[in-house]
């Protein structure tokens, strides 16, 4: 068997189980092989009873000490017992297994394996496993691979299909040369693959994940180096200063911060000095990074070339377009837009018109990026939300015009340090100061049980004429279940507020057109609250929007729940975030106070680092377009810069020999970066 055949080939994968793996975008071997464990389950010893600590997976020994209890409690059946050990009891339930009743024996020994939860302030053993003394031991001190699943999918499944690629795929070629591998102490790829399925125990997973960790990184940097070789710093569009711009600055309707003016100040040096501008500017929610790229689209455009703004979503082009108009029509400016949900005939208009020149400035979404869109002088490609596309989305934009400029915005705070390395091939300003009009945003950490208070405030908000977000996590994001709560959660509010306070909502699943509709009811300012799950994250600006509220707060990393409350804050208002936490744990509370006690970006980063010593902080880009499947860049912060030292010390050609020793690796890179020909 080999890394590029299907999934078929595996024994004991049938036809139903291949689509189930395709729904994981699983299709070969090589797919599955890389589909990494998201968690471990470790067995470990048994525990004595007293001794058992709320939260953990925990094996017990005991003997049942009276009769098992079946009750009820709306559907669920419920069996609960008590088992007993030398040091204590504990009651141990089950929901839904009425046939362990007759199984359990009163008396007899047993090793039973689950969580540890407390209900009405005691301990409990929930749902747990049985084991014979011989299976248990079996698995003790080993580590469990946990996958990612879908319905229909069980980790037993994924489990053994892996096991069963492992042993028969014939050839892993090892592709770093053994002077890097030594320098750096890393494994070899065959061993690191099997220890990142099936490591024996912690040393073993962590050296596992190091080598593939650093493969990660390493093609990355060293795709960027090639992208580097192939830049031409000498621009074809060397733009003149226009004085058109400050006539521009003074009618807008707040006067530019510093920072804004500073970080223009370097776009417009790069565009009039010779160079191929290519460069990201970062700056935290809210900061105003949007008419910063406006100035420089209204300075091409005043050059007589066209710009190119592209963002993630349809409904933030649909207002960015209309933004962009409210700036720049007054000036004669043309601006268009591309999204994949305008009919074929609205698309082939705007593609002509691009095509002559009729229109200045396009915004749209990776709409863009088709083939047959075509420009007739493109000279600037903004990209917005930088984090949730990839380089190669950056580099198919550029090949639509003689090597334009490239600005890249972005709103995750990423340390300098490590943005240099990440972004390697790009000049980096930073945006570091809100508008003096803004007003901080107050924050509060809340139980459900603030449920009804929170809604009375609203109300008076909505009184004043304010709108509000209210965010509903995604359960399962490949699931149905996305749809139920926000649409559910929608129909209750209905029947909470007065039939004069119009509710509405947005999830992921509706098709491209409904949402923009529902989006552009809510910037109108006709919709009073709006149910979303978090595709409202990016880049939307409703300033008359005051309230947001995020139920179950706990389930988003912190990044996300910056972004999210970024939404609020941005007009001259008082603005409030409600965290509502649904789960009442020490650990969510005090990450969530982290947010609540700053509304700075990168502090919070920082903070949330020293939490958690690892961040699902940068959890906003993996969701985006997935750039690494293992690495973090912040645990990981020490092997990228090795992973870009070591890139830099072998030459282009030499790189690419390590490559072309490898199809799949070729293939991978080329879908991070676009077609870097090696
Ligand atoms: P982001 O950096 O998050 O993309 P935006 O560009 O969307 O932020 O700007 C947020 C809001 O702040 C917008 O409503 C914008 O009009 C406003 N804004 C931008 N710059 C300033 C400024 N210098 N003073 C006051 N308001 C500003
Ligand atoms: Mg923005």
């Amino acid at each position: 068997m080999r890394y590029e055949d299907s999934i078929r080939q595996i024994k004991g994968v049938g036809e139903k189980a291949e689509q189930r793996f395709h729904k994981l975008d699983i299709r070969t071997v090589g797919d599955l092989l890389e589909h990494y464990p998201r968690a471990y389950d470790e067995f470990h010893d048994i525990v004595k009873i007293a001794e058992a600590e709320e939260g953990e997976m925990t094996a017990l020994e005991g003997v049942i000490a009276g009769r098992p209890s079946l009750y009820s409690n709306g559907k669920l059946k419920i069996i609960s017992i008590v088992l007993q050990d030398e040091t204590g009891k504990i009651t141990v339930t089950w929901f839904n297994m009425p046939f362990l009743a007759s199984r359990l024996k009163m008396g007899t020994r047993y090793i039973m394996r689950g969580k540890i939860g407390r209900k009405n302030g005691k301990l409990v053993l929930e749902q747990p496993k049985l084991y014979s003394k011989n299976e248990f031991f079996k698995l003790v001190g080993r580590m469990h691979p946990i996958y990612p699943l879908t319905s229909g999918l069980t980790n037993h499944m994924v489990e053994k299909a892996v096991g069963e690629a492992l042993n028969s795929v014939e050839e892993v070629t090892e592709f770093l040369p053994a002077d890097l591998r030594k320098r750096q102490e890393l494994l070899g790829y065959k061993k690191a693959l099997h220890d990142i399925h099936f490591p024996k125990n912690q040393v073993e997973y962590r050296k596992a994940r190091k080598r593939l960790v650093f493969d990660e990184f390493f093609l990355y940097q060293a795709a960027l180096q090639a992208i580097r070789v192939r830049n031409y710093p000498k621009s074809m569009y060397v733009m003149e200063k226009k004085q058109e711009l400050e006539t521009f600055v003074q009618n807008l309707p707040y006067s530019l911060t510093q920072a804004q003016k500073k970080v223009y100040g370097e776009i417009e040096q790069d565009m009039t000095g010779g160079i191929t501008m290519n460069r990201l500017v970062q700056g935290d929610v809210g900061s105003g990074k949007t008419v910063v790229a406006v100035m420089a689209l209204f300075l091409t455009v005043c050059n007589g070339a066209q710009g190119a703004f592209m963002v993630p979503t349809e409904v933030l082009a649909i207002q960015h377009k209309e933004s962009l108009e409210a700036m720049l029509s007054s000036y004669g400016i043309r601006i268009g837009l591309l999204i994949g949900s305008m009919t074929a005939k609205e698309k082939r208009e705007g593609k002509e018109k691009l095509a002559s020149g009729e229109w200045d400035i396009v915004v749209g979404t990776h709409a863009i990026l088709q083939d047959n869109v075509e420009f007739a002088n493109l000279a600037l490609v903004i990209t917005d939300e930088q984090h949730r596309f990839g380089v190669r989305q950056r580099e198919k934009l550029m090949e639509k015009g003689d090597v334009p400029h490239v600005l890249a915005m972005s709103a995750t705070p990423i340390p300098r340090t490590l943005a240099l390395v990440l972004y390697g091939d790009m000049d980096l300003s930073i945006m570091d100061e809100l508008p003096a009009n803004r007003l901080p945003i107050k924050n509060c950490v809340v139980g459900t049980d603030y449920r009804p208070q929170a809604y009375r405030f609203m109300k008076e908000q909505i009184d004043k004429g304010r709108q509000i977000y209210i965010i509903c996590p995604m359960v399962e994001e490949k699931d149905e279940v996305e749809l139920e709560s926000v649409t559910v959660y929608a129909e209750q509010l209905k029947s909470i507020f007065p039939p004069d306070i119009s509710i509405d909502f947005l999830h992921g699943k509706m098709k491209p057109k409904e949402k923009n509709e529902v989006m552009q009811h809510f910037v109108e300012g006709a919709t009073d609250i709006l149910v979303s799950t978090t595709v409202i994250e990016v880049g939307i600006d409703v300033p008359n929007a005051t309230v947001m509220m995020i139920e179950n707060a706990e389930r988003f990393g912190l990044a996300q729940l910056h972004q999210l409350r970024g939404r609020v804050g941005r007009g001259k208002e008082q603005s409030y975030c409600i965290l509502m936490y649904g789960k009442e744990s020490k650990e969510g509370k005090e990450r969530l106070s982290i947010l609540a006690g700053s509304n700075d970006g990168f502090e919070i980063a920082r903070q949330d680092l020293k939490l958690r010593g690892q961040g699902d902080f940068f959890g906003v880009m993996q969701s985006g377009d997935k750039l690494f499947s293992l690495a973090d860049i912040y645990e990981d912060a020490g092997l990228l810069k090795a992973a870009n030292e070591e890139a830099k010390r072998y030459a282009f050609d030499e790189v690419s020999m390590f490559y072309k020793k490898n199809r799949r690796l070729v293939e991978k890179l080329n879908s991070y970066m676009g077609n870097v020909s090696l």
